[in-house]
Parts: structure tokens; C-alpha cells; sequence
């Protein structure tokens, strides 16, 4: 990992995951709130649909068009991208915020567009890029989870390869070649003290 902050293991308020498509942020920021319930979660703000299972509020607050405008607009977003060329998606300023000044330990799950702008505003937040062991690896992943068409995922893995080129902007680099593995070196990055 690199660690051009030298701050590896001192606890981090706020911490950044970012990374391309399928690498497995979603199942790594679980595996770490399922060993520490007590770390917060950011619920971000999306213009696209639900998918079945989803539930609004939790998973994400999924808002109309009009609605994330006027969120923009007031000022309410710590930042905001259009992703994979379709939908919008923000997180919520408000919470964030609350959970800081609360002192309690916060984690946004977001994309590099989305790290960039934290990273302008709040630059002693943590930063971590969560890389797949290969390209070829995160094409297999992509296949495997079957979440989206040929055509989407053809435009996933063009941006993903532009974002990988990203990864040395990043405090930290987590290869996920192993859930349980990564998601240790991710508690170890943010200063969080081991638990079994
Ligand atoms: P999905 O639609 O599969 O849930 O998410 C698609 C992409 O949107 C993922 O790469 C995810 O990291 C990104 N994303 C989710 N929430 C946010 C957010 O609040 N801000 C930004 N910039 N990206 C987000």
C-alpha cells in the first residue's frame, strides 16, 4: 500500500473508498460494518431506479431528478457525479457532518469523480482505492454478477481502465484479492482497533 501521509493506523474520522466498477466495495465496506456496527455508513442520494431488494433510505435515498437538483442547489451535497454516464448519485452533507461532529468513525463508499471533490474539500479525510488483482480479474467479476447488459458493461470497464490509471492519488492501495484480507488491511488503514 502506499501511504504518502505516513498516517497508516492512526484512527481516521473520515475515510474515503473509492474505486472501478465490481472491485468489491460494496461487499468489503459490509464485511467491515458487519465486525463494527458502530462505524457509520454514508446513505448517498441517486437519481437511478431500485434494483429488487433495495430499500430507500438504506441502501440508498433514490430521489427524482428534480429533487437532486434542488439538493445540488442548496448546497446539501459534500459532492456529486454523473456515473457511468447515466445516473446521478451525491452524498448527503447533512449526516456527514452530524456523524463528525458527533466524533464518530465515518466511511463513504463512492466513486473517483466523487473522491476528487472530497479530497478539495475535506483533504485530511483518509483516502483508499480498492484495486482488483488484475483487469482481466475485474472483467470476470463484472461477467459474474450479472447486474448489467453486454452494452453497460462494455462502458463500465472503459471507464474502470481510466480509473485505475487514478489509483497513485490515493493516501492507500488495497488490492481486493481476498474479502476477508482486504477488508483487515481496510480496518488497519483506518486506525480501527482489531477485532475478531
Ligand atoms: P450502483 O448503481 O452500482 O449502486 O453504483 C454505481 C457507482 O456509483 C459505484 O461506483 C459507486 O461507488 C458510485 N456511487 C455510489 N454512491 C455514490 C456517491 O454518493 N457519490 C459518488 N460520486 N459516487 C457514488
Amino acid at each position: 500500500a502506499v501511504d504518502p501521509a505516513g498516517n497508516a493506523g492512526t484512527p481516521s474520522r473520515l475515510t474515503v473508498l473509492a474505486g472501478p466498477t465490481a472491485v468489491g466495495k460494496g461487499t468489503v465496506s459490509a464485511d467491515l460494518r458487519a465486525r463494527y456496527p458502530d462505524v457509520w455508513l454514508s446513505v448517498s442520494a441517486t437519481t437511478r431506479a431500485p434494483r429488487p431488494g433495495e430499500v430507500d433510505g438504506v441502501h440508498y435515498h433514490f430521489l427524482s431528478t428534480e429533487e437532486f437538483d434542488r439538493l445540488d442547489a442548496a448546497g446539501e451535497l459534500l459532492e456529486s457525479a454523473v456515473v457511468h454516464g447515466r445516473n446521478r448519485y451525491g452524498t448527503l452533507r447533512g449526516p456527514v457532518a452530524e456523524r463528525l461532529a458527533a466524533g464518530e468513525t465515518a466511511l463513504l463508499e463512492i466513486d473517483l469523480q466523487g473522491a476528487r471533490q472530497v479530497r478539495q474539500s475535506m483533504p485530511d479525510a483518509r483516502f483508499v482505492f480498492l484495486a482488483p488483482p488484475s483487469f482481466d480479474e475485474l472483467v470476470r467479476r463484472l461477467v459474474g454478477r450479472g447486474t448489467e447488459d453486454a452494452e453497460e458493461r462494455e462502458r463500465r470497464l472503459a471507464t474502470a481502465r481510466v480509473e485505475m490509471a487514478a489509483a497513485p492519488e490515493f493516501d492507500h492501495v488495497i488490492v481486493n484479492d481476498d474479502v476477508r484480507r482486504a477488508t483487515d488491511e481496510l480496518v488497519s488503514v483506518m486506525g480501527l482497533s482489531p477485532r475478531p
